[in-house]
């Protein structure tokens, strides 16, 4: 049997371009004992991969060149050479951009059992809605009452932040980039605001506009301006939990922080960063707390669905564009 697998040849500068991405077929060998093979149904495209394309490395490894790329996939196990895993069983593991992956069951998990469908623990389910969960609750310490901003509100991570917040009794003000993200949050009793078209200044009077008591949490998903923005509209006491800095991943020079960095003084607040495999331990916390809600359909996890392994670059590179609203995936 074949397998089709995405590969890189070099760290890219800057925006990577499409013709980075390297499509190859390979003979599989035999399996071995202790190994499956699966048919991947879905793959998992995320920001932090481009961090893995730097050549670096940061919290975690670079991919090495001329090898298969890695990522979140989902599947079912079609062959195994392992008691434990058999055929039929629908699992997750790291073995993504390939149509077909093999490899240790140690490193494969069977799906838990709430009644979503599979993607679902690709996203709302998966590591970016654990991110959320871990983020809000755990690094901000989101209290009932509280006035929320998040960034990148209407992406797999912020959609689900907001939604938590909010059904924690929170205000909450939500930043995007498109008409359908501004939407998309508006429709779930969000206050909305484009970064688009605004400068940190202007971006600063939107948000003191749409809460001028100013936030308590900050959850950071972009950087930039929405960073610089966001500094301002702090209450006394604020927590900002930096989840990600998406506006910068692209950029060859390190850049200037923020200006108003004396704000955290000023309003005497805390500014955490969190990686959430750290918090790992808790995802099954995490499991029995959402996903009833969502299996109940009172968490809107929508998603921004690609077709065809041959799509995945397309659709990792999309999230730089803001293409996707709630989780990108690609369907094999
Ligand atoms: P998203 O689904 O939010 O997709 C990325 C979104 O980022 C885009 O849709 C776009 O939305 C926005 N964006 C892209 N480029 C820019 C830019 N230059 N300036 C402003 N916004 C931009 O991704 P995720 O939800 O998976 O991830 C969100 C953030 O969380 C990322 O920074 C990611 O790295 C981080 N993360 C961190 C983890 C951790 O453990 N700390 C774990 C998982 C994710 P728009 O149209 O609104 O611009």
């Amino acid at each position: 049997m074949q397998t089709r697998y995405f590969t890189i040849s070099d760290y890219p500068q800057g925006t990577p371009a499409r013709e980075l991405f390297e499509l190859h077929a390979q003979e599989l060998p035999a399996l071995a004992d202790g190994e499956v093979r699966i048919r991947n149904s879905w793959l998992s495209v995320d920001p932090y991969m481009r961090g893995r394309m730097s050549g670096v490395t940061t919290y975690i490894a670079p991919f090495a060149l001329d090898a298969p790329l890695e990522g979140a996939a989902i599947g079912e196990v079609i062959d195994s050479r392992d008691p434990n895993l058999s055929v039929g069983t629908k699992v997750r593991h790291m073995a993504g951009w390939r149509d077909i992956a093999q490899l240790p069951a140690d490193e494969v998990e069977p799906l838990p059992s709430h009644d979503v469908p599979e993607q679902a623990y690709l996203g709302v389910l998966g590591m970016p809605g654990m991110t959320a969960w871990t983020g809000l609750n755990h690094i901000a310490e989101m209290k009932e009452g509280d006035n929320v901003l998040v960034s990148g509100a209407a992406g797999a991570v912020g959609s689900l932040a907001v939604q938590l917040a909010k059904a924690k009794g929170g205000t909450v003000v939500g930043i995007a980039g498109t008409t359908e993200k501004l939407e998309w949050l508006k429709s779930h009793g969000i206050k909305a605001v484009s970064y688009r078209d605004k400068d940190a200044a202007q971006l600063t009077e939107a948000l003191n506009n749409a809460c001028p008591e100013g936030f308590d949490v900050y959850y950071e998903n972009v950087g930039g301006d929405c960073l610089e923005a966001a500094l301002n509209t702090l209450k006394v006491g604020a927590r900002i939990a930096v989840c990600g800095l998406i506006a910068r991943y692209n950029e060859n020079e390190p850049s200037p922080g923020p200006s108003n960095m004396a704000m955290i003084l000023i309003r005497r607040a805390r500014m955490q960063g969190f990686i959430v495999f750290d918090h790992w331990a808790n995802y099954p916390q995490f499991l029995d707390e959402v996903g009833p809600q969502v299996a109940r359909g009172e968490i809107d996890y929508t998603e921004t669905v690609e077709q065809g392994l041959e799509r995945t670059p397309d659709a990792f590179l999309a999230l730089f564009e803001g293409a996707n609203t709630g989780k990108m995936l690609v369907q094999l």
